[in-house]
């Protein structure tokens, strides 16, 4: 994506935002000269995308999820689509070329042209090497975020973890069950397990995660990105959401963040 000839990009100082509401937030901020990217990093079930939806209300930013772009080409039911099935049925990744290439054309859109939040990308070291040259490219701002979840509290959000397949609410067996079961509260579809919420799956994402996605991460650390980890344990989201704010306020004080 070119900057050239592109107005003064907005953004960011996010001064706090204890809440995340977008308009306590808008009053709050300044702005810098670079777009800002916020990459979300950690282990499947630690509350990535409920932070990057949160995030994506507040700051205004697009969200790019490689795990949501996969599964509309399933539900689509297109040959890209049951090729992607496949490998998410396993809980292996799927290859760094068609991420990358996904991703990539995701992030020369308009709409990102301000920032944008990664939710799940990148996940291997070639992919944090494309990010690198493409952040570098569209001279922005970066902040990286680690979600921190230990592995027995990983297993236990993400079995019994169902979904709403239409808008996509989540909802939990133990813990947040919804009012008649197997129906979604919100817009009374059908809920379902995700193909990959199932027990050999898990265990393959979150040893993936182990082996290819953590030691990727310290690669955007060397390159001079601020990386942040915040643990996500047992606290509600919104008070996650503002540690969170927290790190990004810290990194953005100073002007510009990253190489
Ligand atoms: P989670 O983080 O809980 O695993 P996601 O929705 O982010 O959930 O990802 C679901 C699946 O989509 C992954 O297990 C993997 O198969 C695929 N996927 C998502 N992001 C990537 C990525 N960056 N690289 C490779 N595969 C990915």
């Amino acid at each position: 994506m070119s900057r050239e000839g592109a107005a003064l990009p907005l953004y960011l100082h996010v001064i706090s935002m204890p809440t995340m509401d977008k308009s306590a937030l808008g009053s709050r901020m300044r702005r810098t000269s670079r777009p800002l990217v916020v990459v979300l990093f950690g282990p499947p079930g630690s509350g990535k995308s409920t932070q990057a939806i949160l995030l994506e209300r507040a700051l205004g930013f697009v969200r790019i999820s490689p795990g949501d772009i996969l599964r509309s080409h399933v539900a689509a039911g297109d040959a890209l689509g049951s090729e992607f099935a496949r490998i998410m049925r396993t809980g292996q990744l799927v290859p760094d070329e068609i991420i990358n290439r996904m991703i990539t054309e995701r992030i020369a859109e308009p709409d990102c042209a301000d920032g944008f939040i990664l939710d799940g990308y990148p996940r291997t070291h070639n992919q944090c090497e494309v990010l690198i040259r493409v952040l570098r490219q569209i001279n922005c701002d970066a902040v990286v975020i680690k979600l921190a979840l230990d592995t027995d509290i990983a297993v236990a959000r993400l079995s019994g973890r169902l979904e709403c397949k239409t808008c996509g609410e989540l909802y939990h067996l133990a813990s947040r069950r919804p009012k008649v079961a197997g129906v979604c509260d919100a817009d009374g579809s059908g809920l379902t397990v995700r193909i990959d919420d199932r027990d050999d799956a898990i265990r393959t994402r979150l040893s993936a995660y182990e082996a290819q996605t953590e030691p990727a991460l310290r690669l955007l650390s060397e390159f001079g990105y601020d990386c942040h980890v915040v643990r996500s344990g047992s606290a509600l989201p919104e008070v996650t959401a503002g540690e969170i704010a927290e790190c990004l306020r810290r990194s953005t004080a100073r002007g510009t963040v990253g190489p």
